[in-house]
């Protein structure tokens, strides 16, 4: 016999978006009780398994929980990026995650279970003790693991590797004792230039690295995405008037380049991914120092000296180590309305702010009653992947932002809420750059969401 718990909500997954979502849903309600479920066994999902060096590729502020500002808002104050706002470490986003659990859990209406598989209906398994338990009926499920992102640690590398190579994970890097006379490092995303920066950091010869990227990223220029709304809106209307303006969707990307927004690695090559994360550039720098780019499409096979890929074959160092940076990372699948009536779905809402999307879920979910409605002013955005997705997710990131922030009572939450990059904090004393990034997204963004919707 299943144990019974008494809860109003399941919350399935206790990573940034399950945690998000309970914290503003507990604070916003009178009485909600919510049972939090991960298979892992702490809270803060994919950050408990990843690299060791890596940092949130944004600034702390955007990212963790409303009721408590990660980091504390300060700034770097040494370093090449000096001047910019803070980043969490991986231990820190960990402990940070632990202090907000404590902080739910001490309320009294807020249990988690660690090392517990949810069967997808409404039955929790126990991994350790095999314990099963059951919501009842009345209990809503939310899904807040839709778009958690595959990590290297956690899948095996997407090509097969003969006998006799050596293919390790990212997070193997830390730790390594046999330095070989190659690395070979695999993926075009985040992950993979977290580890040639790392790299290249502990003095490895630049000539010693080879690339594979099957694609060309655009990434964001870190400087720009930070919380000053004089910065903020100003990304905002450059983008906006950008692609405004642009005759195609690769024109706009090639505008917003020459507004300082968007960086690539090598300016001779159109990009093909758009899941933009930040990057400084003293990073970009960095990889550039890379020469030995192979763009022979997905690699298929690894044997000792040799890759080959969907486009060809490449011979590399006998002793060369692969490195698994090649998972997918971020999900796109289907969008789907965050309440429905078997479940909420937890997905970003505004575009490239996944952490603000939940908290926003949670504050909605907690002060409004009709499903209907709560998805007219709380719609998702997803993320980016191909230039069309980015331009999707852009699209609707920017008409959900239109709609909550028509209402008065979300607006004025979202207005005092760190994890929403375009507000301005009460109190602000305003500035020249701020009323002419705010003049322009009144000129440009009627028209660069025609723009979006036509390319995408
Ligand atoms: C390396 C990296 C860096 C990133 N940096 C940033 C950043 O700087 N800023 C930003 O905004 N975004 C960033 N992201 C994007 C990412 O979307 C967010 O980090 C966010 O943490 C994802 O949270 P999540 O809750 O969707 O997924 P997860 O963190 O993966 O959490 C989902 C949880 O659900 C659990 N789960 C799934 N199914 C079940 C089940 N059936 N039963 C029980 N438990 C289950 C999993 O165990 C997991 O712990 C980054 C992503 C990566 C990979």
């Amino acid at each position: 016999m299943a144990r019974i718990l008494q809860a109003d909500y399941l919350v399935v997954g206790a990573g940034a978006l399950g945690m998000g979502f309970a914290d503003a849903l507990v604070d916003h309600s009178e009485s909600a009780r919510v049972v939090l479920v991960d298979r892992r066994s702490g809270v803060g999902g994919h950050w408990l398994e990843a690299y060791p060096f890596v940092r949130l590729h944004q600034s702390s502020c955007f990212y963790g929980v409303a009721s408590s500002l990660l980091g504390g808002g300060a700034l770097q104050t040494s370093g090449p990026e000096a001047g910019l706002q803070e980043r969490a470490s991986q231990p820190e986003i960990v402990a940070y995650y632990a202090r907000v659990l404590d902080r739910l859990v001490g309320t009294g209406r807020v249990d988690f279970l660690p090392d517990s598989d949810f069967d997808g209906h409404r039955t929790v398994t126990s991994r350790v003790t095999g314990e099963h338990v059951e919501v009842s009926e009345s209990c809503r499920i939310v899904n807040a693991h839709y778009l958690a992102p595959t990590i290297p640690a956690e899948v095996p590398p997407p090509f097969a590797v003969s006998e006799g190579a050596r293919v390790l994970p990212v997070n193997d890097l830390v730790g390594l004792e046999d330095e070989p006379s190659q690395y070979v490092v695999v993926g075009s995303g985040k992950t993979a230039t977290d580890a040639i920066v790392w790299l290249l950091a502990r003095g490895t010869d630049p000539d010693a690295i080879c690339w594979v990227r099957p694609r060309d990223p655009w990434m964001l220029d870190r400087a720009r995405v930070q919380p000053d709304p004089s910065i903020f809106f100003g990304l905002a209307a450059d983008l906006m008037q950008s692609v405004a303006v642009s005759s195609s969707l690769e024109d706009a990307f090639l505008r917003l380049e020459d507004a300082g927004v968007m960086l690539r690695v090598d300016r001779s090559v159109a990009p093909t991914m758009a899941k933009a994360p930040t990057l400084a550039r003293w990073e970009l720098d960095e990889l550039r120092t890379v020469e030995d780019v192979v763009r022979h499409g997905h690699v298929r096979s690894v044997s000792r000296g040799r890759l080959d890929l969907s486009d060809g074959s490449v011979r590399i160092a006998e002793d060369a180590l692969v490195v698994h940076c090649a998972a997918d990372g971020l999900k796109n699948p289907p969008l789907v309305p965050i309440w429905r009536p078997a479940d909420i779905t937890l997905q970003p809402v505004r575009a490239g702010f996944p952490s603000f999307g939940a908290a926003l879920a949670g504050y909605v979910e907690a002060t409004r009653t009709d499903d209907v409605e709560k998805n007219r002013v709380c719609g998702p955005s997803g993320y980016g992947n191909s230039l069309q997705q980015w331009a999707a997710m852009n699209l609707l990131g920017t008409r959900n932002a239109q709609a909550f922030s028509s209402e008065p009572a979300i607006k004025e939450w979202a207005d005092g809420v760190a994890l929403n990059p375009a507000r301005v904090p009460p109190g602000h004393p305003g500035s020249a750059a701020l009323d002419d990034a705010r003049a322009r997204l009144a000129e440009h963004t009627a028209p660069a969401l025609a723009k979006l919707a036509a390319y995408c």
